[in-house]
């Protein structure tokens, strides 16, 4: 039997391992994919760095996942092999909890997570559910789609749901790796889109990526910003600074809503009155399943939105982890399985 190589991590803090063993075969409702490229997230450390409580070890990370689906278990119904496939945070459903039965797939009871309850995409090969798949448009490139199925699907999902439509001004907190997918989305979306960063620096850089709008959080005040210009409908929180994402609060119009993506370590401070005054609120949001990464991609390639990446082999993924962590990669980091 042919043997694949992968990367894994043995324990909480422990260093990327590169193991080979035999091929696996997808189980019933199962796809075996050949992995073409894996984005690597912030939400890998949860694996690297043992952050979530009850992961078994060794652990596969990888949730970016691009690739060809190469053989097909039992059960399996409108997938074939030679197919392109991504798959992202979302691992799948079982379609018969109480939050299946309601159509809440996102918070199926049974919560697989792709890399981190079941190993993940830094590897040659990995299999998955069925249930967790997107196609992948012919023109999109095994790099351009990977990051596209967790960051593309978690800013693209959530603009697409928060309640504002065409020509309402919507702001985009952050211009990192959520950041800078958020802000195209929002312009192909066709709202009045303000990207909020720190540093008059990024003010090009926003109006290339389509912003009609930049605010500098280090030389200006947010929320009178955004009230000058008439008030945010949305606000999408893409930082893991609390007080950032509480400071944007007061340029919220009436009826307002702070998406919540990034997750400080610290509680949100939230005014009450401001809340009540105006009925604003202050919102979370789960990034989506795999229908919603089909139609991440599927708007992407329409529309030409892509996220900026740093491409590094599978061997060298110790040094690509770092440049992700180190926060200074333009834009997401993507590993690619060279084959
Ligand atoms: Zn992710
Ligand atoms: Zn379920």
């Amino acid at each position: 039997m042919s043997k694949m190589r992968f990367m894994q991590v043995t324990q909480p803090k422990g260093p990327f391992e590169l193991v080979e063993r035999d091929i696996p075969q997808p189980g019933a409702g199962q796809v075996r994919i050949k992995v073409q490229a894996c984005g690597i997230c912030h939400s890998d450390s949860l694996v690297k760095e043992g952050a979530l409580p009850g992961i078994q070890y060794p652990r596969v990370p990888g949730h970016e996942v691009a690739g060809v689906i190469d053989s097909i278990g039992a059960g399996v119904v409108g997938w074939s092999e030679g197919q392109r496939a991504g798959v992202g945070w979302h691992g799948g459903y079982c379609g018969h909890c109480k939050a299946c039965r309601r159509g809440h797939f996102f918070a199926c009871e049974l919560g697989q997570i792709t890399g981190i309850t079941y190993d993940g995409g830094y590897a040659d090969y990995m299999v998955a559910h069925w249930t967790a798949l997107a196609p992948i448009p012919d023109e999109l490139s095994p790099t351009e789609a990977g990051p596209l199925v967790c960051a593309g699907v978690t800013t693209f999902n959530s603009l697409r749901n928060s309640g504002a439509q065409p020509n309402d001004l919507v702001a985009v907190l952050g211009l990192g790796g959520l950041g800078h997918l958020g802000v195209q989305y929002a312009v192909k979306m066709g709202f009045n889109t303000v990207a909020i960063a720190r540093g008059s620096d990024k003010a090009a850089f926003a109006s290339q990526l389509g912003a009609q709008h930049y605010i500098d959080s280090q030389a200006q005040d947010v929320a009178p910003e955004l009230q000058k210009m008439g008030g945010a409908k949305v606000i999408l929180a893409t930082v893991t600074n609390a007080q950032a994402m509480t400071a944007t609060l007061g340029g919220l119009a009436e009826n307002g809503k702070l998406v919540v993506l990034g997750a400080p370590a610290e509680p949100l401070a939230v005014s009450a009155g401001l809340l009540i005054t105006g009925s604003r609120s202050v919102a979370g949001w789960d990034s989506g399943t795999s229908v919603d990464s089909e139609d991440t991609l599927s708007f992407s390639k329409l529309t030409g939105v892509r996220a900026m990446t740093e491409v590094y082999p599978l061997e060298r993924v110790t040094e690509a982890y770092e440049r992700m962590m180190s926060g200074k990669a333009r834009f997401r980091v993507v590993l690619t399985m060279g084959q």
